[in-house]
């Protein structure tokens, strides 16, 4: 069969039969993969599923479309051989930022497709009888082209931020909150002008560039304000963002697999951001829009001056010996457990600790480390069993009956301050009541450093709270030793 056959009307013309077939049959792919990544359990075969799709929705295209295959085969060998690299060389501690990085190349790419779509309307098949773009092709163009710069530049200043490459603390502009209301407004209303002005009309073209210079603009304000706390939501929103783009500009190219795959990344991205605002006690309106509900006054930050406290250190051998007396150890591990890849020990260090019959259960909160799921899969790589890691609302009472809580890289997810402190960065988002265990170790490297918020921890002053100051990795192999 020719490619000229099989090539039928993209846009609105009728997308052959098979084809239809082939991208409903890579939807269902798509879904099986939502599915399976919604347990550790079951991620290895979501993945499988969700690269299967993604190969059925690719190879249809390709075949549907059937022109300038070699220079398409020269892009996708390109961008297959840079993904490839950064995939190898990438530590697990800048996933986070990686993750950012790729949702700012995800709006990129929707703002460059409207471009070229509004450039050379014909190509796309979106222009009626008279040549000109029709109506509804104007909407979906100015709104894929505006998400897209939202996502392209929030993205880029979610990786600054996350890859430390700029402060992790709010930055507040003066009246921020009318700026980006404005800004808001007008991208709507020009995208409005748009749709209805004359065909061919005067000002046209100044309408598109307004929009995505707009857009770009709003992308950057709507993120700067965003800190301590609210990060991994921004993370998860802008997740979503990039597959509403994608969906925007599946309708340009009357793409049914961009649309249904945009669709699904937009909505469960969507659901990722509620939950983690009901997790984190956020209201999402006040986090999409931009910081509304953080205050300047609560900005935390690395350099503020701290208190010195009085606080009690030890070392692995007193670790050791209090832990294989417990009953029951409740481990909660954080950032800097991924920052030391210490999951490995760890996992040795309970599976020790179950020999000596100590009951072990691993306690995860919804934003512990950089990215949702983070440290879910870091133990998931260091095989601990599933049946053993517990989430923050079905743990959280148990702290009261433990001897140990064993945090490890864990900083603001314990912090008390979330409960007490109104002018805490953190403050409204549940933290574990580790203060309720009968004895903490804490590994941390230093007294100085403190959690991605910037502020300072009681856990580390109260009385049954021993400091371990040492690399995680280091100390825990250095506590399985004493325990053999
Ligand atoms: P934190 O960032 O609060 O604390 C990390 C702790 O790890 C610090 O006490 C640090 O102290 C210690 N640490 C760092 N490196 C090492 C090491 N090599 N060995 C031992 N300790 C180390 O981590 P949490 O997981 O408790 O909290 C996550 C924070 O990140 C929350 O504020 C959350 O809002 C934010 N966030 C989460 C995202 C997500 O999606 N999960 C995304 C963006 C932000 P020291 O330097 O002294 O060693």
């Amino acid at each position: 069969m020719s490619f000229s056959l099989l090539s039928a009307a993209a846009h609105g013309g009728g997308t052959p039969a098979w084809a239809m077939l082939a991208y409903l049959v890579a939807g269902v792919f798509f879904i099986l993969a939502l599915r399976g990544l919604s347990s550790p359990a079951s991620s290895r075969a979501g993945n499988r599923n969700g690269m299967i799709g993604m190969a059925i929705a690719v190879g249809t295209t390709l075949v549907m479309h059937g022109t300038n295959l070699v220079e398409i085969g020269i892009a996708i060998a390109i961008g297959a051989i840079l993904g490839v690299t950064i995939a190898r060389r990438i530590a697990m501690t800048a996933m986070p930022e990686l993750v950012a990085g790729f949702h700012s190349l995800v709006g990129l790419a929707a703002v460059v497709v409207g471009l070229a779509a509004w450039l050379n309307p014909a190509a796309f098949g979106i222009t009626d009888e008279a040549g000109q773009i029709m109506a509804v092709s104007r909407i979906e163009l100015g709104l894929g082209i505006a998400i897209g710069a939202i996502t392209f530049s929030g993205s880029v200043i979610a990786f600054l931020k996350l890859s430390g490459r700029m402060s992790g603390s709010p930055i507040m502009l003066p009246g921020r909150h009318v700026i980006n209301l404005g800004t808001l407004g007008a991208i709507l209303v020009l995208i409005g002008l748009y749709t209805v002005s004359p065909v061919g009309g005067a000002g046209e073209g100044w309408m598109v560039i307004a929009v995505t210079v707009l857009a770009f603009a709003i992308g950057f304000l709507l993120i700067i304000p965003i800190g301590g706390a609210d990060m991994p939501v921004v993370v998860s929103m802008l997740n979503s963002y990039s597959g509403w783009a994608a969906a925007a500009m599946g309708f340009t190219l009357g793409n049914s697999a961009m649309i249904i795959t945009g669709a699904l990344v937009g909505s469960s991205g969507a659901i990722l951001s509620y939950i983690m605002c009901r997790a984190m006690n956020r209201s999402f309106i006040s986090v999409i829009a931009g910081g509304f509900g953080a205050d300047a006054g609560a900005a935390g930050g690395a350099g503020g001056a701290r208190e010195q406290r009085p606080y009690k250190q030890g070392s692995a051998e007193d670790a050791a010996y209090m832990l294989e007396q417990a009953e029951k150890v409740i481990i909660i591990p954080g950032y800097g457990m991924a920052v030391a890849q210490a999951q490995h020990a760890l996992r040795e260090m309970g599976d020790k600790l179950k020999e000596k019959g100590v009951e072990v259960k691993y306690a995860i909160h919804p934003v512990a480390g950089r990215m949702p799921g983070h440290m879910n899969v870091l133990l998931a790589e260091a095989s601990v069993p599933y049946d053993e890691v517990f989430e923050l609302e079905d743990i959280n009472s148990e702290f009261a009956q433990c001897d140990v809580a064993f945090i490890i890289g864990a900083n603001d997810v314990v912090n008390p301050a979330a409960k007490t402190d109104k002018s805490s960065p953190i403050y409204g988002m549940p933290v574990f009541d580790v203060d309720k265990a009968k004895q903490v170790f804490f590994i941390k490297r230093s007294m100085g450093g403190v959690g991605y918020a910037g502020v300072d921890n009681d856990v580390f002053y109260m009385n049954q709270t021993v400091m371990l100051l040492a690399d995680a990795k280091k100390m825990v192999e250095e506590i399985v030793k004493s325990l053999d």
